[in-house]
């Protein structure tokens, strides 16, 4: 049977008489939850059944929950060849977040990222991408809490590089953005990246463009080289030129993650070339103080070192703020996704 959740409507549509149940179906499962063909009334009988025959409705299983003191859940979503994608629920009091992974264990390596040292296992599929949205929905907001139950936003920050993963991941953002099926504005998704460039370009050339963050961490070549290795393939000022031609609407701003990691980026030195870096793009900067690990050799800075580093950027205009930490007993925070089962 065929997922559901990885078809656009319009490939739906193309292969149903008449092409409107594919609107149909996209309202029953994305906004309804409809969990079987069966129990969508507004189809005839006989339709029902071959479409129960034909495609995988299901919501994801979920495999395990992690549930951290401040709210924050963590989840093992089983994919077909017994891989897990992660997730995370991040609640607020406004608008919760739910963080998706783009691929099982991710290809670039970054340092200070445990998801990195696993290597790349292999690409999601926009289904298996969308359905964590949908079981994270699932799980935290109940059908009947109309007001509250699509509030929330997507961060492509799990695990994995999105733009490395380009077609499978724009697919899902064209899915989860159906006016007729979840209708998540792009104002309130959030591709972050490392900075692979030809994707960076194409992502500029869509119709429809998310949010933008960049993982910068290293403000200069010579540190980000070794934190981020994809810098040597495509360093700062190539990045930052293909930011600075991204079509950035009115008022809003590209986001760059910045890792303060003790005695490597977290001097004075290190605002000033970060500052300087920034001139021109309208950019808001997210400090994440390192979520520390024993496979890791970096530490994370005092506070006094974080707040240091803050309001240096900030004297200088650049709009920046601390990362909260959240999840962090439960390894959901930021770079701490990799397999854990204990
Ligand atoms: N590959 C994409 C999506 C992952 S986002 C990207 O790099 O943007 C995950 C974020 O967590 C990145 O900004 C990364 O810099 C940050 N991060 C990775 N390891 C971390 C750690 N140990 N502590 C804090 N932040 C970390």
């Amino acid at each position: 049977m065929k997922p559901l959740f990885d078809v656009e409507r319009h490939e739906l549509a193309a292969q149903l008489v008449p092409s409107y149940r594919a609107t149909q179906i996209f309202k029953s499962v994305y906004q309804r939850w409809t969990g079987t063909f069966e129990e969508m009334t507004d189809l005839p009988k006989q339709a029902r059944s071959e479409l129960a025959a034909a495609w995988n409705l299901q919501a994801p299983r979920i495999h395990r929950r992690f549930d951290s003191t401040d709210g924050t859940r963590r989840y093992l979503v089983p994919l077909d060849d017994a891989e897990l994608a992660e997730t995370v629920f991040i609640p607020e009091v406004h608008r919760s977040t739910i963080c998706i992974s783009s691929q099982v264990g991710c290809a670039l390596a970054c340092t200070f990222c445990l998801t990195g040292k696993l290597g790349l296992k292999r690409h999601l599929t926009a289904g298996e991408i969308v359905g964590q949205v949908v079981a994270a929905q699932r799980d935290n907001f109940s059908l009947s809490d109309t007001d509250s139950r699509n509030s929330f936003n997507i961060v492509l920050m799990g695990m994995g590089e999105p733009l490395h993963n380009y077609d499978n991941v724009m697919k899902a953002i064209r899915i989860l953005h159906d006016p007729e099926g979840l209708n998540m504005s792009m104002g309130r998704i959030t591709l972050s990246t490392a900075g692979m460039l030809p994707a960076l370009e194409r992502l500029a050339a869509e119709p429809a463009i998310p949010n933008l963050a960049i993982s910068l961490t290293g403000a200069t070549n010579e540190k980000r080289n070794v934190l981020m290795p994809i810098n040597r393939k495509y360093p700062i000022e190539q990045l930052l030129d293909a930011v600075r031609r991204f079509p950035i609407k009115h008022r809003q701003r590209v986001t760059f993650e910045y890792v303060l990691l003790k005695d490597v980026t977290d001097s004075p030195e290190d605002a000033r070339a970060l500052i300087r870096l920034l001139k021109g793009i309208p950019a808001k900067v997210n400090l994440i103080p390192l979520n520390e690990a024993e496979e890791l050799e970096y530490s994370r800075p005092s506070d006094e070192a974080v707040n240091r580093f803050l309001d240096l950027l900030v004297e200088h205009n650049v709009s920046a703020f601390v990362r909260k930490n959240r999840g962090n007993d439960i390894s959901a925070a930021c770079g701490q996704l990799m397999k854990k089962w204990a």
